[in-house]
């Protein structure tokens, strides 16, 4: 009797969600006591996937719903020192971007278009670090790319799509998420043709570079090597839509000022001219910075047209440089305060040793990428004894003009200048 029952039961099986009985399903999946059809299986993750997504864009939302354009430069502010206008134009940028991302496409059919950036300004400006921060305010998947390793496909060197394989990896193979990223493209100068002539021949590491990224920085669905390269070409090939990330390009562009300059029919050096009723900066020509000049740099204008953000960094100056080591949030001196904090030492300087820093930068000429040089250089031996010698107590290191002087002429420093 028992047995019997047992057996009916057993052919009745049913979905336990839909109820749906065995015949009609294509599969039912038993569990503990329960069974789940095909049907509800797909359903269930499709409601799963959704969540999944609105959680990830729920955090970008939020950090935006908290952060106007104002209250991102704020932010900006306690990292990167000057660069006024940079952060001013990146703020808006960044802000409409994601504004954009949240926005259903009105009734009147207005779309906001993609506002990719380009900023110009001369090497440890604080190009890398103003996208880098960017990213850590919104909390979203960041990577840098070189854009001197990419070439055409079918050349040495590395694909287009590998920009996408290091914002996938950023994002932890979370494809949503590393489809809201943003993706900082380095040195975008040094892929400009060689001419402002189209050439005849290929210019495999410029224009065909250009017109590969294209599509990618417009927005398409690129399928990305998981791995990068063309080392494993047995990879599963992920489909990343492009259409939400941010590009933010960036490049030196030596020698554009002479371009700018010629554009406003005066020259860099000698006699100053007026335009506009204004007179010229020729000092910083950076700021008149158009589009036109990036054409005759050798940027394609379908490239340019793809970066329709403009903005350039102006050149640090004495007090700028004076200020990035010792007052934004991680400013270097900061830094190695922490470092000897943790070995029991207090560590101090003597105001003139700051100043023979910057003035040491100034002389090398690399921004503030010179400042950590020349202080690694001063700090190297303090930083090689002081672990060994345990302190106690909290004891005091102070670090006078002359220990910098005599610390910095013993380093190969020097090697720097030729930089
Ligand atoms: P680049 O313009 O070449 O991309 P980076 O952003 O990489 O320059 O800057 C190089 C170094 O100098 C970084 O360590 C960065 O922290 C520092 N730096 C450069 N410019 C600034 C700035 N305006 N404010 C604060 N730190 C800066």
């Amino acid at each position: 009797m028992e047995r019997k029952k047992k057996m009916a039961k057993s052919k009745e099986i049913t979905c336990s969600f839909c109820g749906r009985a065995k015949k009609d399903t294509l599969m039912l999946i038993a569990g503990d006591n329960a069974h789940i059809c095909d049907q509800c299986v797909s359903q269930a993750k499709e409601i799963l996937n959704e969540e999944l997504d609105l959680r990830k864009s729920k955090s970008v939302q939020s950090a935006l719903k908290l952060l106007k354009p104002i209250e991102i430069k704020d932010h900006l502010d306690q990292y990167v020192i000057g660069q006024d206008e940079a952060k001013k134009v990146l703020s808006v940028a960044v802000y409409n971007h994601y504004k954009r991302l949240s926005q259903k496409i009105d009734e009147d059919g207005i779309e906001i278009e993609k506002s990719n950036i380009i900023m110009v300004g001369k090497t440890g400006t604080g190009k890398t670090l103003l996208a880098k921060t960017i990213a850590k305010i919104l909390n979203v998947p960041f990577s840098i790319v070189d854009a001197t390793v990419l070439t055409e496909a079918g050349y040495v060197g590395e694909d287009v799509e590998s920009i996408l394989t290091r914002v996938l990896q950023s994002a932890d193979y979370d494809v949503t998420a590393a489809e809201q990223g943003i993706v900082y493209i380095d040195e975008i100068d040094k892929i400009a043709r060689k001419s402002d002539n189209p050439s005849i021949t290929r210019d495999v590491s410029g224009e065909g570079v250009q017109q590969a990224l294209l599509k990618i920085l417009e927005g398409t669905i690129v399928n990305v090597p998981p791995q990068g390269g063309r080392k494993h070409p047995d990879q599963k090939m992920i489909p990343v839509n492009t259409s939400n990330i941010l590009f933010i390009c960036g490049g030196a562009f030596d020698g554009i000022e002479k371009r700018i300059a010629k554009r406003l029919r005066t020259q860099t050096v000698g006699y100053k001219m007026q335009t506009n009723g204004g007179m010229i900066d020729e000092d910083n020509l950076h700021k008149y910075l158009t589009p036109l000049d990036l054409k005759s740099f050798g940027l394609i204008p379908e490239l340019i047209g793809r970066l329709p953000v403009i903005t350039h960094l102006n050149p640090l100056d004495r007090d700028t440089l004076l200020n990035i080591l010792t007052d934004p949030k991680n400013a270097l001196i900061k830094q190695y305060q922490k470092i000897f904090e943790y070995e029991n030492v207090k560590l101090e300087f003597d105001k003139e040793v700051f100043d023979f820093i910057v003035d040491k930068a100034m002389e090398f000429n690399l921004g503030a990428r010179g400042l950590r040089a020349i202080c690694e250089a001063i700090m190297l031996d303090a930083m090689y004894e002081m672990p060994s010698k345990k302190h106690k107590a909290m004891i005091d290191l102070q670090i006078t003009l002359e220990y910098a002087q005599d610390k910095l002429m013993k380093s190969d420093i020097d090697k720097l200048k030729a930089a």
